[in-house]
């Protein structure tokens, strides 16, 4: 079936100066209705029944079209926010910059967007000094909310009225070229909204597709646009960024077009000084993030926020340590490294506290002796900080075989824990393992959170 659609857009270009779209119509495209959230349907049909145009967009369409299974669908319609809300009870409106639609329907929640006019025309857009769109609600028609969106491949529309999908930005073709290509001057697009930039790089990693030249070309150079992002939107974009199932390769892109550094500037820092552990690291935790995700295991923001920030705070570490005690080192090392990280994306407290802990008990896992590694045991955060250990094994830092100690202690019975725990005053100190930071640390002091 797809190959029938492929075949059938390399016969049929719209002209480039029309407003007519390339219409494939049902016996040319593989999208069945069976595919799509009966939620979504329904939303439609209703709007239609109400006199509106409703059409499924983005990336429900997209990944449709590409065999793939969609995330979520969205829905673009002629109706205002406005009228969606009295359309259906279960209908909030969000957002500020661009007013959306929340449709709840069972449990799921579609995203309702009303067609986006020219934002040169309204009286309801503000721009930034920097061209930055900061509020732009001009309605508008199927044409104009064409081009207002932001890559070809994710402005096809499908209709339920004769099955067929629309394309008036040539998608279908870069669908076919595995093209992320950017709608209009892409410089200009990513002034009005530098999170296309990061879009640009999710999209690409996920959908394994190459960036198009020109789409490419000025993301390194216009990255540091980021910084007028919201620190609350960033943090969203960052959960889409590495709890996606590519965050290993959107980690890679991301270095690539220099927009790691805007993000995550201290261990941008780390990793450009030759901290080849720390790059090892964050690695590692994107890869195994990945898997977990294919494996439908849960994934915390904690344990990415840790990796991620573990290169800035060995390297911040390092620095204060040449000036005050090791314990005292690392607290003021990671309260730096998060107050400076939350300049740049927000972090809530259910996942920044556990994100301390998960560091908190890196310095506290090599001290096993007495009742210590009973009580270690038992911590809330115990898991995810051994699993954090055996990453940073994994990524080339030489604990000494702590992860295998702690992993033989867990499988251990009683009489077996004591004598794993007696052994260890047997050791001489030579062979405790090296750290790169404080020595032990007072283990309570260091447990709190800030
Ligand atoms: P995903 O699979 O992540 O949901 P998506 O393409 O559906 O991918 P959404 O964030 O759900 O992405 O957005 C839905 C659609 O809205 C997009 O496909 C795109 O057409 C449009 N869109 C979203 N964000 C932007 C933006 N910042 N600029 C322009 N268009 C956007
Ligand atoms: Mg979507």
């Amino acid at each position: 079936m797809l190959k029938r659609f492929f075949n059938f857009i390399s016969s049929h270009q719209p002209s480039k100066q029309s407003n007519l779209p390339l219409v494939i119509p049902r016996d040319q495209h593989n999208i069945s209705r069976k595919n799509i959230s009966p939620a979504a349907i329904k939303i439609i049909k209703q709007l239609d029944d109400a006199g509106f145009k409703a059409y499924l967009v983005g990336g429900g369409v997209r990944d449709l079209l590409l065999g793939n299974h969609p995330k979520d669908f969205d829905v673009a319609t002629s109706a205002t926010p406005e009228e969606v809300k009295r359309i259906f009870r279960g209908a909030r409106i969000i957002g500020r910059r661009f007013q959306i639609v929340h449709v709840r329907i069972g449990r799921e929640i579609i995203e309702v967007t009303t067609f986006r006019g020219h934002h040169d025309e309204g009286p309801t857009t503000t721009r930034s000094d920097e061209g930055m769109l900061l509020r732009d609600n001009v309605y508008g028609s199927i044409e104009t909310d064409a081009v207002r969106r932001d890559f070809s491949v994710n402005a096809l529309y499908y209709t339920l009225k004769d099955f067929s999908v629309l394309d008036y930005c040539n998608g279908l073709e870069d669908l076919k070229q595995r093209t992320l290509r950017m709608i209009g001057d892409p410089a200009t697009r990513y002034k009005e909204d530098p999170v296309r930039m990061l879009r640009a790089v999710r999209f690409a990693a996920k959908l394994g597709f190459k960036i198009e030249v020109n789409t490419a070309k000025p993301i390194s150079e216009m990255s540091s646009l980021l910084a007028n992002i919201s620190e609350a939107r960033l943090f969203e974009e960052v959960l889409k960024l590495f709890l996606s199932g590519s965050a290993t390769a959107t980690f890679h892109l991301m270095r690539e077009y220099d927009l790691f550094k805007q993000l995550f500037p201290g261990s941008d820092a780390a990793l450009k000084a030759g901290d080849s552990l720390g790059a090892a690291l964050i690695e590692q935790s994107m890869i195994n993030t990945d898997k977990r995700l294919r494996a439908e295991k849960t994934v915390t923001p904690a344990f990415i926020y840790a990796a991620i920030l573990w290169p800035a705070l060995q390297k911040e570490q390092q620095l204060l340590s040449a000036k005050i005690p090791p314990q005292a080192a690392y607290l003021q090392a990671a309260q730096n490294v998060i107050s400076q990280q939350l300049t740049r994306t927000s972090i809530p407290k259910r996942f920044l506290i556990p994100m301390r802990e998960i560091w908190d008990l890196q310095h506290r896992l090599p001290s096993r002796q007495g009742l210590r590694a009973l009580r270690l045991l038992d911590h809330a955060r115990f898991r995810a900080a051994y699993d954090f250990l055996l990453m940073r094994e994994d990524s080339g830092e030489d604990l000494q075989g702590l992860g295998s100690w702690w992993t033989a202690f867990q499988k251990a019975n009683d009489d077996e824990r004591e004598q794993m725990v007696e052994n260890l005053g047997k050791q001489n100190s030579s062979s405790k393992p090296r750290r790169r930071g404080p020595r032990k640390p007072k283990s309570d002091s260091i447990s709190k959170t800030e």
